[in-house]
């Protein structure tokens, strides 16, 4: 990645409130708001507040393998954006095309998240670096889906620091093929990897990588001891009533709390 050390000593790693590499930085929220029980959705991020989250995530637009799936709704940018009023809470939400683009730019959004479907979409990756460079805006990029090798991932990375915004965040997020039974082949460990490679912070995706709520703990445990810089995690006040990956994936805000006081433990080590 472009040397961008001199801004970084700028203070460009504050995101949050949250100075990256001092301090663990937690992202967490469903993973698809359901603009027909908003409720379900402020009740979430304020308990992912009290449970010690830094930024709230909901998808708005979903990237669902089958067109008959729900594909999202304008209308929960609204909601995303009444959760930050009410908690105080800085907000990321998946972007997948310059629509998508324009409007969260329009709401003034603190993440924006390229998923693994997109994530080498590179004019993509150019229109967001060049639309957020200058900004306050952070940019999470998943790692690309099947398999992008690291400096792949690296690459897609240059595209949106080379086109003005060095505020990246790297989200390893597993791979395909998937061999053992878990949603994707967990990937925690490429986190050494882009560690010594990068300068940017890697928050890691452990929802999305084992797919299961009663692993995500561990996996993201094990990010942690690889030396992630913290996490975004799927979390719901009731998962079983979420929609999108939330049944399956969700930990709850209980689970969130017990998780984020050991990642500070394990993150110190
Ligand atoms: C998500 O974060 O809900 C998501 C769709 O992730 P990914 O792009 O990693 O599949
Ligand atoms: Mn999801």
């Amino acid at each position: 990645l472009m040397d961008i050390k001199s801004s970084l000593a700028e203070g460009k790693r504050q995101l949050a409130g949250v100075e990256i590499g001092k301090e663990p930085l937690f992202i967490a929220g469903p993973c698809t708001i359901d603009p027909k029980n908003p409720n379900l959705f402020y009740e979430t991020a304020q308990a992912v507040k009290e449970a010690g989250g830094h930024i709230l995530r909901g998808g708005v637009w979903k990237p669902r393998t089958m067109p008959y799936s729900y594909q999202g709704d304008n209308a929960a940018l609204d909601i995303l954006l009444e959760a930050r009023a009410r908690t105080g809470l800085a907000i990321n939400t998946e972007v997948m095309d310059t629509d998508h683009l324009r409007l969260v730019l329009e709401a003034g959004i603190d993440v924006i998240q390229i998923g693994a479907r997109n994530a080498l979409n590179y004019p993509l990756l150019r229109q967001i670096g060049a639309q957020t460079a200058g900004s306050k805006t952070a940019v999470l990029l998943k790692r690309g889906r099947p398999m992008a090798p690291v400096d792949e991932f690296l690459a897609a990375a240059e595209y949106i620091v080379s086109a003005g915004n060095p505020k990246v965040l790297l989200c390893p997020r597993g791979t395909l093929p998937s061999m053992d039974g878990y949603r994707n082949h967990p990937d925690e460990s490429i986190t050494q990897l882009l560690k010594a490679k990068s300068w940017a912070p890697v928050i890691v995706d452990p929802s999305h990588s084992v797919g299961r709520a009663a692993y995500v703990p561990g996996a993201a445990l094990a990010a942690m001891a690889y030396g992630a810089d913290g996490f975004v995690v799927e979390t719901h006040i009731d998962p079983k009533s979420g929609i999108g990956d939330d049944p399956k994936q969700s930990i709850s805000p209980a689970v969130l709390a017990t998780l984020i006081t050991d990642a500070r433990v394990i993150w110190k080590l």
